[in-house]
């Protein structure tokens, strides 16, 4: 009998929690704000929204759920390790979790299940190999391959966030990263550093969804902050082109709305990639939005308990 299945998306400032069906379509959402008193208000929370998604289950409650979180598992697979939401870090999550609600309990992090979702049945859809990018506060990454979550042997596929920027001499340099290091390309591809680059420029700081606003109104420096960070977004997915080789990267999080994005950035990225003696080169990978947006995430949370 194939059951419901359960998916939570544990974010730092909201947590989503989703019933998908026997035939996989939202039977029951919900989003609610992520606790912030600590860690134990977290798993009261979730496990608070794990037993009201159970009575959305009619007689086909799942044996399994599937939580993304904005972290990863150590490679011992029992405690969280380089989450932005720092209460996780260290904490036997999947224990605690399976422990208070009596069942397994998948964990992966939350832009690998971005990815598998956007692959299995959104923008990504019919892509061999998809990269999920997130492109919020920070800058994640994950890989879905025929539509499986792909994690790696130290839990690390897909994050190039914390891979150096690659400076090409021009740029002011130096960033530091919450990480411990310097330059990583979330210091430059993030809200935040778009925020920054306009204060590199103007001396003081404008929020980045203020920045998009007047570049649409054709205010000309906002319009060239917005075009260099398209720049720099073709300098950090080429990489990822030169690594992995995907059929299709996927766009999420909110810097993923500024539209000038979709109509350049192949070309640039193209201009990018190794090709010693063919340019211009002819980029087949799809360079696209998603499809589920602030949904994604959650839905490849409960497809955890699919594969
Ligand atoms: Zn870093």
């Amino acid at each position: 009998m194939c059951l419901f299945a359960i998916g939570i998306d544990l974010g730092g400032t909201k947590t989503s929690v989703i019933v998908l069906g026997e035939d996989d379509t939202p039977v029951w959402s919900r989003r609610v704000a992520t606790p912030q008193e600590g860690y134990d208000a977290i798993l009261e929370t979730v496990v608070a929204l794990v037993e009201e998604a159970r009575t959305h289950c009619l007689d086909k409650v799942p044996d399994s759920i599937g939580i993304g979180i904005p972290g990863e598992l150590s490679s011992d697979l029992k405690t969280v390790k380089n989450a932005n939401s720092t209460v996780l870090i260290g904490k036997p999550l999947g224990a605690d979790l399976s422990q208070r609600l009596g069942c397994d309990v998948r964990i992966a992090n939350d832009a690998t299940c971005f990815a598998a979702s956007e692959a299995l049945d959104g923008a990504g859809k019919d892509g061999e190999i998809v990269f999920g990018v997130i492109i919020g506060t920070g800058v994640g990454g994950g890989i879905a391959i025929r539509g499986i979550p792909h994690t790696g042997i130290n839990r690390l596929a897909g994050e190039w966030g914390h891979n150096p920027f690659p400076l090409l001499g021009a740029e002011p340099k130096q960033r530091p990263c919450y990480c411990g290091q310097t330059d990583c390309i979330e210091t430059w591809l993030s809200g935040p550093a778009l925020t920054q680059d306009y204060a590199d420029l103007k001396g003081h700081k404008v929020p980045a969804i203020e920045l998009v606003a007047r570049a649409k109104k054709g205010n000309p420096i906002a319009e060239e902050v917005i075009d260099t960070y398209v720049t720099n977004l073709a300098k950090g997915l080429s990489t990822i082109v030169n690594t992995l080789d995907p059929d299709v990267i996927v766009l999420g999080g909110g810097v993923s709305n500024i539209e000038h994005i979709y109509s350049v950035l192949p070309e640039r990225i193209a201009s990018y990639v190794f090709n010693a003696t063919d340019r211009p080169v002819e980029l087949k990978t799809r360079i696209v939005r998603n499809k589920w947006g602030d949904d994604s995430g959650v839905r490849g949370a409960a497809w955890l308990t699919r594969t």
